[in-house]
């Protein structure tokens, strides 16, 4: 039988998305913790077992490269899903084989987008996110693995989404993408602007049985996302994921770390976010996601950001970095702002958050009305100023008198000028 999606003997990966978690049973747990490979610094593996790994991993690599050899050929022509069935082996370096190998990840609906604030439709609809159940007991043990494509952080289902969406979700595990010490690595964009780092917190609507049955259905999954940044000082939250890392730094490994506040990873203003329909950003790229992009960022300290991006390894033992997927087309979608983004942004006309036809009938925005009314004001006053010295000067002709003529004349000449 097929080792279950996410066990340890599944390490390489599977059909499953990357970050795809079996529903936690005791036997599971038990197992995790009796092999967790919790490798405190300094005491490495027995001699034998890192000699077997070492065995295996050639044995690995030299099958891999006589069958490509001997099989290359024969191998490109077959659909990949055929020739590497049982493994996700998607990488970042072939993103434009993922639609031939996922169809979805060709769709019209596809994760991550650029948010143009200055297009985002203001939606007073969009109530704060409300989070329940996210502050874990230290004695709660959470399986932190390293899956070849992120970092994963198990969630228990204790944690909910109580508001701000239409429906109830449960957590099911967080995850983080990078970029590396050479450039930023999250994966939606605001106004083009790439940020260091980003946190995705992965939901699933509690109408349905299990992630696994949800990732399927249009309102199967709800992600909140939030950008990380370089800021002062070390964040404490962030410190509970990053000092286990080293536990974790080859493919498959994994490790348990004590409970802690899990919304302490994301901003403490739940109000302010960005809201559109899209997809999960790797294969099988499920268009099922409604997405959640926090306002406000995370600060996290120099080191942390480094430890976060040099951290962890590869398949092909290279550093795990710039684990995003680039910006996707929004073919048309609209992206929802539950605030003001602009002065002048567009109101979005119904209380539907499925983001459909907008108003573009619209009336004056407060800037045109503005403009018009310091347009008329100028025009009387040049006007009414214009009358004043047309009068005058046939006055002064009638007059007669030079000086005074002169100095009337003197002092309209620099006003209009001013
Ligand atoms: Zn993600």
């Amino acid at each position: 039988t097929a080792p279950r999606c996410g066990s340890r003997s599944f390490s390489r990966s599977c059909s499953c998305p990357p970050w795809a978690v079996p529903a936690p049973t005791a036997r599971a747990t038990r197992n995790t913790a009796a092999r967790s490979p919790r490798i405190p610094r300094g005491k490495e593996p027995l001699p034998g077992t890192l000699f077997l790994r070492v065995i295996s991993r050639c044995a690995y690599r030299i099958t891999r490269a006589v069958s490509l050899y001997v099989f290359g050929s024969a191998l490109q022509s077959l659909p990949r899903q055929w020739v590497l069935r049982g493994h996700s082996h998607w990488s970042y370096e072939d993103l434009k084989h993922w639609s031939t190998d996922y169809s979805d990840c060709g769709g019209t609906k596809q994760s991550p987008i650029n948010v143009d604030t200055a297009q985002a439709t203001f939606s007073p609809d969009l109530r704060p996110i409300q989070l329940s159940g996210y502050s874990l007991p230290a004695n709660k043990q959470l399986k932190l693995k390293n899956n070849g494509h992120t970092v994963v952080l198990e969630l228990p289902e204790s944690l909910a989404l109580t508001g701000g969406y239409a429906q109830q979700y449960r957590a099911v595990q967080l995850h983080l993408h990078w970029g590396s010490p050479l450039g930023p690595g999250s994966e939606h964009t605001i106004n083009g602007r790439r940020f260091p780092a980003e946190i995705h917190v992965v939901h699933y609507n509690t109408k349905y049985d299990s992630f696994t049955e949800a990732m399927v259905h249009p309102d199967g999954l709800a992600v909140l996302g939030a950008f990380l940044e370089v800021g002062h000082g070390e964040n404490q939250y962030y410190h509970e994921i990053l000092k286990h890392l080293f536990e974790i730094q080859e493919v498959g490994q994994e490790t348990l770390v004590p409970g802690f506040n899990i919304a302490g990873l994301l901003p403490a203003n739940l109000k302010l976010y960005f809201h559109y329909n899209g997809s999960l950003t790797t294969p099988p790229c499920y268009q099922t996601v409604k997405w959640t992009i926090f306002n406000q960022t995370m600060l996290l300290s120099h080191n942390q950001m480094s430890m976060l991006v040099s951290s962890l390894r590869t398949d092909d033992d290279k550093l795990l970095q710039s684990n995003y997927r680039p910006v996707q087309n929004l073919h048309g979608r609209r992206v929802l702002a539950s605030f003001q983004t602009t002065p002048l942004v567009k109101h979005a006309p119904g209380s539907d958050d499925s983001a459909t036809a907008e108003g573009h009938s619209s009336s004056f925005h407060a800037g045109d009305v503005l403009a018009v009314l310091f347009g008329v004001l100028f025009a009387v006053t040049a006007l009414a100023f214009l009358l004043y010295i047309y009068k005058h000067r046939s006055q002064n002709t009638r007059l007669d008198s030079p000086t005074k003529s002169k100095v009337i004349y003197t002092a309209a000449s620099t006003e209009n000028t001013a």
